[in-house]
């Protein structure tokens, strides 16, 4: 797989991780406000050694916001679940699947290193199913992690912002900027 990075992508992960990343990733995906959210890993890291987490979890807000769930103790309500719900747990094992084939496909060897967070069954990182399913997987904990923790950041609006009312005898104009007047009412300008 051909992968293209911008050095300000680098410069991004590599502030958002702490540290200089050990593998070549690409980013698959972004947030409202630009910064990576997931990188995909290569199967390997710069020493060759096998680096299994394909998707990861980049963006510190949404690390952070996963880490609650899991400090909230849902990893194991939701191997409960996959015990107690047999189509449940067929769905998360065909994540599994489906994340190692993807793996495969970049390098064959790696086919046995597992699926979402290094298993081929239940859940075992939050964070690697969130980033699976943004990532395009089809991951049920991944699309039940999204629902618990979107939206990430304040869907708050920069810049200036019109709306156009058209009538049957009359067009109106509003042009305000958010956040600039008085305890946070968006300030009119036209
Ligand atoms: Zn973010």
């Amino acid at each position: 797989m051909g992968i293209e990075l911008r050095t300000a992508d680098l410069i991004a992960v590599r502030d958002q991780l702490g540290r200089d990343p050990s593998t070549r990733f690409s980013v698959v995906c972004r947030c409202v406000p630009g910064h990576p959210l997931v990188i995909r890993n290569a199967p390997l890291d710069a020493n060759g050694e096998p680096f299994p987490t394909t998707y990861w979890l980049t963006c510190p807000t949404a690390v952070k916001a996963v880490s609650r769930l899991e400090s909230d103790g849902w990893i194991a309500r939701l191997n409960e679940r996959i015990h107690d719900d047999e189509a449940f747990d067929e769905a998360v094992e065909a994540a599994h699947r489906a994340y190692a084939e993807d793996r495969a496909a970049e390098l064959p060897d790696a086919r046995g290193w597992g699926g979402v967070g290094g298993t081929r069954t239940g859940v075992k990182c939050l964070h690697a199913h969130h980033a699976y399913h943004l990532a395009g997987g089809e991951d049920p904990v991944g699309a039940w992690v999204a629902s618990q923790v979107e939206p990430l950041h304040s869907e708050r609006l920069v810049g200036r912002v019109a709306a156009i009312d058209q009538g049957t005898n009359s067009i109106r104009l509003l042009v305000v900027a958010p956040g600039s007047g008085p305890h946070d009412v968006p300030a009119e300008l036209a």
